[in-house]
């Protein structure tokens, strides 16, 4: 019984697993492969399900023309990409359909300060990647990339295709779990909607925000909607050389992200106001084009003024696609740019788009909420282990704007593997919470300590209290001439310390950041004060990143 052989869920009957995955999305297959690549599980002969209410075998032949994308695209961290390899997955990417990210640039709408990533930053001068003497960036082989852009349904498909040479992985697609009950000793039984049980040893939630395991297990989350949803679409762009550069620009409503796809393709990321994505979404895709070009370019207020229009449209007000190009090459003229507009240079402005394909423009409300335990309790009446435990989205979800939110549940899978391979190792019951304990504890930290940080940020960005803005903006200067610092936290950007449950060296130096901004805004501080307050916290956020390692 291979992985293929069930992807269409026609099977009934009740089945026994060491293991079932609720959720064949990208987290939950990626935990599937790492079952399968490790040698302890393999020798166990342990039994393991992963079912999905979508079609998996629709989504193992996926396939796009060249310069076709789908419109969920994800930014996958060095650790994770490894990660990716080691377990064999990786290996049925296209690699042509993905891109590498070699630099970030992130700036405040209102102040324009910018900070910059890069992932030579930090190189030694001696590096022949840093040479100045090199005509443009260096053939790609031979930079350490900051993380590489890929598509979401093209890395299931991978996980998939890697399945199928693991006869221990049982897949089922079209297969929705109707119903979870607790069984002898607490084994939890699935019913699915076509009527087929199967009864696991561990029953692991990889099945989303609405987890119908979390649900089982009793598992409160804590967190809130944001007033915003993200607008995601694939864009035309004049063609560039090297199209490695992620952009993004905080605009008050919301940070506005290209993300690049191929030299001539980027993935829009633009979190919003609904009643802005409403409109964004009902503009023919030139008009929408030109409203991301004078979003990344125009000031404050011009920006303002053109999503109040494009906001209008929920409200009944049809936008008129041509009213709003002319509106903004009015404002773009340079009569009326106001003279005290920021001059910036090409390089730091994001390729010009062309169009927007309208056809895979889409939106996502945005949340953050962390479940309380990653583990089931046991039930007051039983003295047996639930034998739940969550993974991904299930777990923790947040804002998109740091793109952390996948890259924290591959780190959970890593973790999870690993915790159960040690576990088969020492003999212990797989289901057991003495066996789970570690996996829940390491990443509901590390995990919490993005989000609260991610949160932070997302707050804000959203002022516009000038001395907020100032204090933000002279942190933001600061910390770009920091390129020790910079490498810091793009090392961190896996989500704090992987499979391993290991805190990175650089500590908590993020949050630290964040809070010292949230301090500020709170503050009715003098301008100055705040930027000295901003400066000291950074100082300390420094001394706390290179401390050694407890
Ligand atoms: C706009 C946007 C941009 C993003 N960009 C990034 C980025 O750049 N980088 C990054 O790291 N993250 C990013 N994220 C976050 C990322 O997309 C998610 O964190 C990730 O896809 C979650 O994967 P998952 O497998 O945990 O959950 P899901 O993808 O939600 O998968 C859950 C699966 O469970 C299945 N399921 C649910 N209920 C049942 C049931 N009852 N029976 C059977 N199956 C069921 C579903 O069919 C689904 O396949 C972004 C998110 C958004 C909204």
């Amino acid at each position: 019984m291979g992985g293929a052989t069930e992807m269409g869920g026609e099977q009934h009957g009740r089945e026994d697993y060491d293991v079932v995955i609720v959720g064949g999305g990208v987290v939950g297959l990626t935990l599937a492969n790492a079952f399968a690549s490790c040698p302890a599980i393999r020798h166990a002969a342990c039994r393991i399900a992963v079912l999905d209410a979508a079609d998996l075998a629709h989504i193992s032949a996926w396939s796009l023309p060249p310069h076709q994308w789908s419109n969920r695209v994800s930014s996958i961290t060095n650790d994770n990409l490894l990660f990716l390899k080691q377990i064999g997955a990786w290996k049925y990417i296209d690699e042509r359909r993905t891109n590498p990210v070699e630099r970030m640039q992130v700036w405040d709408g209102l102040s324009d300060a910018r900070i910059v990533f890069d992932s030579m930053d930090g190189l030694p001068p001696s590096s022949s990647l840093s040479s100045s003497a090199q005509e443009g960036p260096p053939p790609e082989s031979t930079v350490p990339h900051m993380a590489r852009f890929v598509e979401n349904l093209h890395l299931q498909k991978a996980l998939l295709q890697n399945l199928h040479n693991h006869p221990l992985i049982h897949l089922f697609g079209n297969t929705k779990v109707a119903s979870i009950a607790p069984g002898a000793a607490n084994w939890p039984i699935l019913t699915t909607e076509n009527g087929q049980q199967l009864k696991a040893r561990l029953l692991v939630g990889a099945d989303g925000f609405n987890s119908p395991v979390k649900r089982y297990s009793q598992i409160t989350s804590t967190g809130w909607n944001y007033d915003a949803h993200c607008v995601v679409g694939t864009l035309e762009l004049e063609p560039t050389m090297y199209n490695w550069t992620a952009w993004q620009r905080f605009l008050t409503s919301g940070p506005l992200g290209l993300l690049p796809l191929s030299d001539r393709h980027a993935s829009l990321a633009w979190s919003t106001r609904p009643e802005i994505a409403a409109g964004l979404k009902a503009l023919d895709g030139a008009t929408l084009a030109a409203t991301i070009n004078a979003c990344f370019r125009l000031p404050h207020e011009s920006v303002g003024y053109l999503l109040g229009r494009i906001g209008g449209h929920s409200a009944g007000r049809p936008v008129d696609g041509a009213e709003i190009r002319e509106e903004i090459a009015w404002r773009s003229s340079p009569d009326v740019l106001p003279s005290s507009s920021r001059r910036v240079a090409d390089a730091e402005l994001p390729p010009m788009v062309l169009r927007a394909r309208m056809e895979n423009v889409a939106s996502f409300p945005l949340r953050i909420f962390h479940a309380d335990h990653y583990l089931g309790s046991p039930p007051s009446t039983s003295s047996q282990p639930p034998r739940t435990v969550l993974v991904g989205d299930a777990a923790h979800v947040l804002h998109p704007m740091a793109g952390q939110g996948l890259n924290l549940g591959l780190a959970d899978a890593r973790d999870l593997a690993l915790t159960v391979r040690q576990a088969l190792e020492n003999g212990q019951d797989i289901g057991g919470l003495t066996a789970l304990m570690g996996y829940g504890r390491r990443r509901y930290v590390a995990n919490h300590m993005v989000m609260a940080t991610v949160d932070k940020l997302q707050k804000l960005y959203s002022m516009e209290n000038g001395a907020v803005v100032w204090g933000r903006s002279v942190g933001v200067e600061v910390l770009n001439e920091l390129a020790g610092l910079k490498r810091l936290m793009m090392g961190r950007a896996g989500g704090g310390g992987g499979g391993t449950g290991q805190h990175s060296s650089s500590g908590p130096w993020w949050p630290a950041l964040a809070d010292a901004y949230q301090a500020a805004q709170k503050s009715s501080l003098l301008a100055s004060a705040i930027a000295s307050f901003a400066a000291n916290s950074l100082r300390h956020a420094i001394h706390r990143a290179s401390a050694p390692n407890p």
